[in-house]
């Protein structure tokens, strides 16, 4: 197959960024998939910061992760905190939107204020090169709005310190993801917009 969905190019992306001894962020832990593969990326010398609201899916991730457990720090908080807790450069993170899969509350939902708070910071933390990419689910009740504040984020990143794109099948029922991909072109702390 030539033409990838979105979750295969989310992580060809990361994986094109991230070597071996790399700090980076999985900014909606989840199940722990995406938090399994990043610290698989980053082996025994780098470090994933999995970040989730609910203690539950934390606990899922640390048993997803199995052997791999002692590469990731897992945090009850929200990503929009990662300043908090991350130390040094990044030079990738993950966002997957929308709610947890399975969950007893599926009303747990990304929000546009917290997802565009972490992107500022996260932004502000990565190395040149590094990249970020989200998984956009628009399906459910707020996705709608999320998506919209997002892509009102994105086009104004300053178009000399980010790259910004976005990747969807334009085919497919039922809402299925888009991805949004973000590229530090240049050394800065603080996100310009235009
Ligand atoms: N990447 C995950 C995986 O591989 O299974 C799936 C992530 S799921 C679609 C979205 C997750 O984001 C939920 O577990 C939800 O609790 C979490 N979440 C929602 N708001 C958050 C926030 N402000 N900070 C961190 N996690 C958040």
């Amino acid at each position: 197959m030539l033409l990838h969905r979105v979750l295969p190019i989310a992580k060809r992306l990361i994986t094109e960024r991230v070597q071996p001894g790399d700090t980076v962020v999985d900014a909606t832990a989840g199940n722990g998939n995406d938090t399994l593969f990043l610290a698989d990326l980053v082996g025994d010398e780098g470090r994933v910061f999995a970040f989730d609201i609910q203690q539950q899916a934390l606990e899922t991730t640390e048993q997803h992760l199995g052997e791999l457990a002692s590469r990731a720090t897992l945090i009850h908080d929200s990503h929009a905190n990662v300043r908090q807790y991350v130390e040094g450069e990044i030079s990738g993170a993950m966002f997957n939107l929308g709610y947890l899969p399975y969950s007893e509350d599926p009303s747990i939902i990304t929000t546009p204020s917290s997802t565009i708070a972490a992107l500022d910071a996260l932004l502000g933390i990565m190395k040149k090169s590094g990249i970020i990419t989200i998984t956009v689910y628009d399906g459910h009740e707020g996705g709608a709005e999320e998506r919209d504040a997002l892509l009102d984020y994105v086009s104004k990143l300053h178009q000399g310190d980010v790259h910004a794109i976005r990747y969807e099948l334009l085919n497919q029922r039922r809402n299925p993801p888009f991805l949004l991909a973000l590229e530090k072109m240049k050394d800065f702390t603080d996100v310009r917009t235009v």
